[in-house]
């Protein structure tokens, strides 16, 4: 047993802090500060503190299971394995490749990701393969794309926040989602910065804020539309810098000016004085920067709400430039690098493009396969979902749990069930793979190595500390024994290194361009910012590059141009549009839903943890004082939430740090108090994003609460 303490990373949110990991001679492991990992510098919040909890065996998954006679029964790799191989091939064999569907998640490492974008389109052959990333920061990645040339969460380090002038940070909870990462915010204070926080609840964060916008959910396209009309008006446009490092400015110019303040207040709810306090605080410092988070980004407009934002930023000449410019705060744990290796269905590894002919070739070429054979892009994640029991016969799935955290759930649960066939790998025993037919329980971030790029772009070495219960394998090893048993021998090592290697050479002269990274290189330097190309050795010009040569990656994006074919940032004309469903006679309220700290995602791991459990045992739904008065709701009574998908029940939570129009509910939990059942799958037309962050509902009180049920502590978080 290895019995030192291995510095490594966490394994939940894109923040990845750092933390060192300790077998203890009794059995288990003790996770440690690590301040020498410049993000989090030795904190931690409960979650990651906690994290070892989930490697015990009594609380995971220690054997494969069969389904026989309709229960998941204990049975040998061997056996599970040529379970999944055959029925696989059979459904292949029946109704064509494209029956076959392949669901990752954005916790993957990059080496997961890669292997399996690579066995779905090399062994399967199938273009039906999407990921929970998906339901994620597509919009954001969408919208820098097509302003940027290229989509790194942030383009800056977190590091630059405390010396930036002002932050605008747009639907983000972070002090509940990431929390050691609000000392950068509060540092940003300290020197004199200001912070403006967008939400529509008065969140955690949003009580750091030196000025809090509220708007109505859904509008926050409209807010930033209004606040770049007063720019205008105002005359604060960066002249130089829009002629100069930007086109496409008087269409979104024009457009913004459509946006009257006055309209603006309308739509929001934000009043006119504080719009103009807003373009005051951002425009007045030398730096600024906007960030934004998956309120504005799960949105049927998310895309069009994310793109507003970035001609905010760049009519007031922040992209590019010193401590300043756009970022999207990524969420999940290799959320950045889970969207660049090809478990996206419409990407190739190091960000390339599927329908790309020369990115074709040359991933062909890595593959060693013929780039006629790769199948073109396939569905998104939703609408993957959607198509199961129908167009897609059979689902392999890895790191994801859409029976809680996909929209329309109770829909998504029945597609699930109505499969020929579902083989799920996971660490737990999740509500997904409840349903499955075959059950792979798989090693986790302490019990193996592997990469993962964290919010900032940095790609980071997860080392394994711990050897994995008896009876558990890699992912890896599921897509060796997979690949070989569907008659692909080659091609799909176990060891993530190997993996990795194979990555470097795939996105070499990509967007992604992780040539210049090794295991090495991430060991001794705290993690590498992409793009890190592999440069030729000194006095080696024209010859083969040495392997991991002094390339020094790159924290910071576009400071001399642009990713785009002329080098110059692209505003995007946009317009404010309604949501896809707004309120009316019989669901006249909007629901919104979020986090809370102490649960992570679907809650899969951290509702397994005791700690985490007691702090935050179910979901809830946050009512303003008004509107309980209204239906007659005292704090802890059951209420339904109810929409045109489902209804979801819950204890009310009183609280005037929400709009009275609007009613808040945390999504981890499955069950009645499930929140997903009630969001509404209508998709954004460029991300193919859910809007998960608004719908129509009504609320309905069932009754009192017993005593016991009745709350003392205040609100909790986004
Ligand atoms: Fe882990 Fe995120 Fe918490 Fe850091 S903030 S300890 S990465 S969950």
């Amino acid at each position: 047993m290895e019995t030192t303490s291995t510095p490594t990373h966490c394994p939940y949110c894109a923040l990845q802090c750092g933390m060192n990991i300790t077998p203890l001679p009794q059995g288990g492991v003790e996770v440690t500060e690590r301040p020498d990992f410049p993000v989090n510098r030795g904190a931690l919040c409960g979650k990651g503190r906690t994290a070892a909890e989930v490697l015990s065996p009594g609380v995971r998954l220690t054997a494969p299971l069969v389904r026989e006679g309709g229960r998941l029964v204990e049975t040998g790799w061997g056996r599970a394995l040529d379970r999944i191989a055959e029925r696989l091939g059979a459904t292949r064999e029946r109704y064509g490749p494209d029956a076959l569907g392949v669901f990752g998640g954005g916790g993957l490492t990059n080496e997961k990701a890669y292997a399996l974008g690579k066995f779905a389109r090399v062994v399967l052959g199938t273009s039906q393969i999407d990921y929970n990333g998906r339901f994620c920061m597509s919009s954001a990645a969408a919208a820098g794309t097509r302003a940027f040339g290229l989509d790194r969460g942030l383009p800056f380090p977190l590091a630059d926040i405390p010396r930036t002038g002002c932050v605008i940070l747009v639907g983000s909870n972070l002090a509940e989602t990431m929390p050691p990462s609000l000392r950068f915010f509060t540092e940003l204070r300290e020197n004199g910065g200001t912070l403006i926080v967008v939400d529509p609840r008065r969140t955690r964060t949003a009580e750091q804020a030196d000025l809090h916008l509220a708007p109505r959910p859904g509008t926050d396209l409209a807010l930033a539309l209004g606040l770049l009309h007063l720019v205008v008006a105002e005359g604060r446009t960066d002249e130089e810098y829009v002629r100069e490092r930007t086109t496409g400015w008087e269409e979104a110019r024009a457009a913004a000016m459509a946006h009257w303040p006055e309209y603006v207040e309308r739509i929001t709810g934000v009043p006119v004085p504080l719009l103009r306090e807003a373009v005051r605080l951002f425009c007045e410092p030398e730096a600024a920067m906007v960030l934004t988070a998956r309120g504005p980004e799960q949105q049927s407009k998310g895309t069009d709400t994310v793109s507003a934002w970035i001609n905010l930023c760049l009519a007031t000449g922040r992209p590019g430039r010193p401590l300043s410019g756009y970022g999207c705060l990524t969420g999940q744990g290799n959320g950045q690098g889970g969207r660049e290796h090809g478990q996206k269905a419409d990407q190739l590894p190091g960000y390339r493009r599927l329908d790309d002919p020369r990115a074709r070739r040359h991933v062909a070429g890595v593959w060693g396969v013929d780039p006629d054979s790769l199948p073109g892009p396939g569905r998104s994640a939703y609408e993957l979902l959607d198509a199961l029991g129908s167009d897609v016969r059979a689902l392999l799935l890895m790191g994801s749990n859409p029976v809680v955290s996909a929209p329309r759930a109770a829909h998504v649960e029945e597609r699930l069930r109505s499969l020929d066939f579902l083989a799920v790998a996971d660490v737990v025993l999740s509500e997904t793979a409840e349903l499955a037919d075959v059950v792979l329980p798989v090693s986790q971030w302490a019990e193996e190595t592997g990469t993962t790029t964290s919010l900032e772009g940095r790609v980071l070495l997860r080392r394994r500390a711990v050897a994995p219960p008896p009876g558990v394998r890699s992912d890896l090893d599921v897509l060796h024994g997979l690949a070989g048993r569907l008659g692909v021998e080659k091609g799909f090592p176990a060891d993530p290194e190997e993996v990795f290697e194979e990555l470097r050479r795939a996105t070499a002269g990509g967007p992604a361009d992780y040539s210049g990274i090794t295991y090495r290189r991430l060991a001794e330097e705290n993690g590498v910012f992409w793009p890190c190309p592999e440069e030729p050795a000194a006095g080696e010009s024209g010859s083969t590059p040495a392997a991991g040569r002094a390339h020094p990656g790159t924290p910071r994006l576009f400071l001399d141009r642009f990713a785009t074919p002329d080098g110059r940032a692209r505003f995007v004309p946009v317009a404010h549009r309604a949501a896809a469903e707004e309120p009316d006679d019989e669901y006249p309220l909007l629901l919104t839903t979020g986090r809370v700290v102490a649960q992570y995602q679907s809650g899969a791991q951290t509702r397994r943890v005791a700690e985490l459990n007691a702090a935050a045992p179910g979901p809830f739904v946050e009512l303003h004082p008004r509107l309980a008065a209204r239906l007659g709701a005292a704090d802890g009574d059951p209420v339904a939430v109810v929409s045109r998908r489902g209804r979801a029940v819950a204890p009310a939570r009183i609280t005037g740090a929400i709009r009275p129009d609007t009613v808040f509910m945390p999504f981890h939990w499955p069950g009645e108090g499930r929140a997903n059942t009630l969001t509404n799958p209508a998709l954004d037309p460029t991300s193919r994003m859910p809007e998960f962050k608004t719908c129509a509902v009504r609320v309905e009180v069932l009754g009192p609460a017993r005593p016991s049920a009745r709350r003392t502590g205040r609100a909790g978080g986004a």
